[in-house]
């Protein structure tokens, strides 16, 4: 459903009379070209504090971009901070300068990137403390230059190891990231080792992957954005759905397998499907989900268990029967789907919320064991997205809803599918036990 107020308040009756009434101005956001993938481009400054870790590789990891580095004579560009040098908090002064004179040379649509070091695995308390400031002025700067579209996140690094850079801030510069705000990418050991040299358009060439609830909304998304990085896609939808995922799949070259993820045999049936094909088995995304909306008091059993075993209970065996098999080793990729109702709970949510809080516990505690086998298990998840979901919500919280976010606007369904490409990629094996929020910025959970 489109967003008409997004519409009004970009016209040019609209924009004097938004102006004068104060209401929120949602900027039209700049989105990745279909024709032309992952191409970074533009002017961009780069800044270091003393004693700085990462500098080289920034300049390394955007090796065959359009990327223009600039000084700061120029008077519009990205920026990308690398803040590892920070030691104490009264070290703190470059960080400031830097976005003190340079953020307002942020174009439309602008990013910021900001480099630093994940306190958890710093072992000097004043050190670790030092770092951990850092989400707090990221999400500060990200709220504060949200209605430019633009957005700003936070790459934390392990330890001194800088293998893997590439990918988080490729993608965190790049057009996919127009609803990924106000987020922080951890990075890990890589899972396996970053092929150096690498196709950034077409990651995905000669590999499968699946997608789950694939015959439309976000599902569908993602099946177009990924079979557009060059990935041959299994889509599959329950079988009232059959039809629809045909097409679907047939516009992507995809196969269809309609298939409730729910039945006793659907990991087998969904093996055999995947053994069957000749490109090897890159990914696992399950995205298919439903919500049963009431008040608990009001909740009937089946509502919760039905729920509970299509979000959760059926990806756990899928995932089971899925590492029984040797398929996904050294290099596969397991995707869930959260949702912000999962991290700050929602009225009338209760089972939706508790099944999606799951998928993060599902993250969370699985990705030291599928790191030992070279996979890697991260999650997104997603705000207000402009889906058949959301179109069902009524008027006036669906007008609320879309405007609670630093972008003032809901996402759209291939906002959530770029960050499953960019964990899909084979250059992301250093992103391993994430959830990435696409949310614009939400306030809820925040
Ligand atoms: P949607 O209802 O448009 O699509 C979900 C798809 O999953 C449908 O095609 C449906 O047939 C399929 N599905 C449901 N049960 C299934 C089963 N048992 N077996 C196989 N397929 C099944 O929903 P959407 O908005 O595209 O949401 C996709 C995912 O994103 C869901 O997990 C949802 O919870 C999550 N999410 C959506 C939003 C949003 O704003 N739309 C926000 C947060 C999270």
């Amino acid at each position: 459903m489109s967003d008409k107020y997004l519409e009004f308040a970009n016209s040019k009756l609209g924009r004097s009379i938004v102006s004068v009434l104060g209401l929120p101005k949602p900027p039209r956001l700049i989105r990745e070209d279909s024709n032309n993938p992952h191409y970074l481009s533009g002017n961009l400054l780069c800044g270091t504090t003393t004693g700085a870790l990462y500098g080289t590789q920034i300049n390394q990891s955007l090796g065959a971009t359009e990327v223009n580095f600039v000084s700061e004579e120029a008077e519009s560009c990205h920026l990308v901070f690398d803040a590892s040098g920070i030691r104490s908090t009264d070290q703190t002064t470059e960080l400031y300068q830097f976005f003190h004179n340079n953020l307002a040379k942020l174009p439309r649509c602008g990013r910021v990137v900001i480099i630093g070091q994940q306190p958890s695995n710093i072992d000097n308390v004043e050190h670790a403390i030092a770092q951990r400031g850092l989400v707090g002025f990221m999400k500060s700067v990200a709220k504060e230059i949200g209605r430019k579209g633009a957005t700003a996140n936070l790459i934390y690094l392990n330890g001194f190891g800088h293998k893997g850079l590439a990918a988080p801030l490729r993608f965190l510069l790049s057009a996919g990231c127009a609803y990924t705000n106000g987020q922080v990418i951890t990075l890990t050991t890589p899972v396996t080792d970053i092929i150096p040299e690498h196709h950034w358009q077409q990651p995905l060439n000669g590999k499968s992957v699946v997608v789950t609830g694939a015959a439309r909304g976000i599902g569908l998304a993602m099946s177009q954005v990924l079979a557009r990085d060059g990935a041959m896609v299994i889509g599959v939808d329950v079988p009232q759905s059959k039809e629809q995922l045909e097409k679907a799949m047939s516009e992507l070259d995809g196969i269809a397998l309609a298939l409730d993820i729910t039945a006793e045999d659907a990991p087998q049936r969904l093996i055999d499907c995947c053994a069957q094909q000749e490109e090897k088995l890159q990914a696992v995304v399950h995205n298919a989900g439903i919500t049963r909306d009431k008040m608990l008091s009001r909740m009937t059993e089946q509502q919760w268990q039905l729920l509970v075993d299509i979000n959760i209970g059926s990806i756990q065996r899928i995932n089971h029967a899925l590492l029984a098999t040797q398929m996904l080793d050294q290099g596969g990729r397991i995707v869930g789907v959260a949702s912000i109702s999962g991290i700050a709970g929602n009225l009338g949510q209760s089972n939706y919320a508790y099944s999606k809080s799951a998928v993060i516990g599902m993250v969370d505690s699985m990705a030291p064991i599928c790191a030992k086998r070279g996979i890697t298990i991260n999650a997104v998840a997603p705000g207000f997205i402009e889906t058949k979901m959301t179109a069902a919500i009524p008027f006036a919280t669906r007008q609320f809803g879309r405007r609670l976010c630093s972008l003032s606007q809901g996402g759209l369904p291939e906002d959530v599918a770029e960050v499953v490409a960019f964990y899909l990629s084979p250059q992301a094996s250093g992103v391993n036990g994430n959830t990435i929020r696409v949310c614009g910025q939400n306030l809820m959970g925040a």
